[in-house]
Order: C-alpha cells, then sequence, then structure tokens
C-alpha cells in the first residue's frame, strides 16, 4: 500500500517529519508522500529513507474568484521543494493574516481571544484546529468538542469562516506545481459545495494532472456522517470521473496523527501500488 497524502506539524498534523516517516516504515508502506498545508518545511528534508519512497508534496488552498470556487485542495506531487518560485509565493501566502482576521471576527462575535493564544497553541503554521482549542479552553460549555467549534463558527459557510483572499487561483496553483516539476491532483472531490464534474473538467483543462480517488470520507468527514459502503461508491464515482476526464488517479489517508481528526494510524488506509506506477509514468513524459 502507498499513501499519497499526509500531513506533519509543519501545517497541521501531530507528528513531525522523522516521526511521520518512523510510523510509514513500520506500517510497510512503499511510499509516503508528505503533503502540508501550503508549506514545504518538512519536504525539504527529505533524504533517502529507502526502501520507502518518500515524495515531496504539497497540500495548496485554492480560492479562485473568477471561476467561483473558494478553499479547493490541490496536491502536487514530486515537487521540488527548493523551487524559488514555488517558496517565495508560499512565503507570501498570507495564512497569518487569515488566522488573524478569523481571530477579529470571534471578537466581533463576542468570544474573547487572542491570537497570541492561537499560535501559543501551534508548533508551526497556525491553522483553524488551534483556534478552535482555544474556544474549547475558554468556553468548554459551548465547545465541548473540537467539532462543535467547527460546526458553529469556523467550517465553510459558518459566522467566523474567513476566506484566504491572497490565495491562489485554480490555474496559478497548477502552473506552480508544474513549474516546481511535480503533477497536480484534484483533492478529496466531494467535500465541496461544487458539482464535481464541473469541478474536475475545469480542473483538467488548466492542466492538472489527477484526481484524489482513494480517499476516506467516513474517517475524515466526521460532521458528514457517511457508510463505508457509499464510500466506495464515491470511490468508484471520482474513479470514473478520472477516467472520464483523462485525469490519473491517486490517494491517501490525510492522516493528521494521533489525536486529530481521521485516521490514528498511518497504513490504516490508502491506496494500492499500482496507481504511482501510473503517477511516475506520467511525470517520466511531462519531464521529456
Ligand atoms: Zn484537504
Ligand atoms: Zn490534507
Amino acid at each position: 500500500m502507498i499513501d499519497l497524502h499526509a500531513h506533519t506539524t509543519a501545517s497541521d498534523g501531530s507528528l513531525g517529519f522523522e516521526e511521520l516517516v518512523a510510523e510509514a516504515e513500520r506500517a510497510g508502506l512503499k511510499a509516503l508522500a508528505v503533503t502540508d498545508h501550503d508549506n514545504v518545511q518538512s519536504a525539504r528534508k527529505i533524504t533517502g529513507h529507502e526502501p520507502l519512497e518518500v515524495i515531496p508534496g504539497i497540500e495548496l488552498s485554492v480560492f479562485d474568484h473568477t471561476l467561483g470556487y473558494e478553499d479547493i485542495h490541490i496536491i502536487g506531487l514530486y515537487i521540488n521543494p527548493e523551487h524559488a518560485a514555488l517558496n517565495s509565493k508560499l512565503n507570501s501566502l498570507g495564512r497569518e493574516e487569515q488566522k488573524k482576521a478569523t481571530v477579529a471576527k470571534l471578537n466581533e462575535l463576542g468570544y474573547s481571544i487572542t491570537y497570541e493564544e492561537v499560535k501559543a497553541k501551534s508548533q508551526g503554521v497556525v491553522g483553524r484546529p488551534h483556534i478552535a482549542m482555544v474556544l474549547m479552553e475558554k468556553y468548554p460549555a459551548e465547545f465541548p468538542k473540537m467539532a462543535d467549534a467547527f460546526n458553529k463558527l469556523l467550517a465553510r459557510g459558518r459566522p467566523a469562516c474567513i476566506g484566504r483572499e491572497s490565495g491562489f487561483g485554480l490555474g496559478e496553483a497548477i502552473d506552480l506545481i508544474h513549474s516546481a516539476g511535480g503533477l497536480s491532483f484534484l483533492c478529496h472531490p466531494f467535500i465541496y459545495p461544487y458539482d464535481s464534474e464541473k469541478l474536475a473538467k475545469d480542473f483538467k483543462k488548466l492542466g492538472g494532472n489527477g484526481i484524489e480517488v482513494y480517499y476516506d470520507y467516513v474517517a475524515n468527514r466526521p460532521g458528514v456522517p457517511i457508510t463505508y459502503d457509499e464510500n466506495d461508491a464515491l470511490k468508484g464515482k471520482a474513479s470514473a470521473l478520472a477516467g472520464k476526464c483523462g485525469l490519473l488517479e491517486s490517494g491517501g489517508s490525510d492522516f493528521h496523527g494521533k489525536g486529530k481528526r481521521g485516521h490514528q494510524h498511518l497504513g490504516e488506509f490508502g491506496a494500492p501500488d499500482g496507481v504511482l506506477g501510473k503517477i511516475k509514468a506520467a511525470l517520466g513524459r511531462s519531464e521529456k
């Protein structure tokens, strides 16, 4: 099994890069992609880890006002994490500004929290889960669980959900991944409030390479309860979409580590080995 979607403490995961690699080795994975949100701090640490193949990746958040897509996630695989244009773009992303704006919005809504309190919860990049942690700590009766903070305030469409205006457009994200030598994949296509086929077609038209077919919506999206039978149906639907649009297939656990939503262990969910062969073949073609 391979896992092409995993996070470390450089974004919102609970394991550092070395711990994540050790867990992948323990789980006997053949390949692991490190795909932190909007940063390559952990991807830059990859050295030889044979026989495990560790793939440098990234998960970009896209806000495309022209096409009308908000917070679409695009994974880049086999990117060069040292690529200068990629790094300078990531440094200017404004993730911090977005989180500060979220805190200001919460203050406006009557919740007395500060950005410093949120920052203190994170070991790297500040994310919405860190804001949720502070809310849980200060308002335990209102937010006994992290999901409560998301459902009431922080999730898409809720009053304190602030989009990141300085994020990428869809085409820009795809182009940046390509210029850094990687291939681009549309992540978890069924979590968005958009028509998945239109989205996949727009993605392909702009040069996108693949779609995340092997994804565990049951574990990763507890707020939207579905069964594993329905999850299998979504896998079939994504695979059909890939075929129809001429996109590659990818997949992974979206692992965030122990104590986070989703799988608590690497190796519980992944994609079959054959998926990687096709990705590598396409990568070889794109390099010529
Ligand atoms: Zn995602
Ligand atoms: Zn992810």
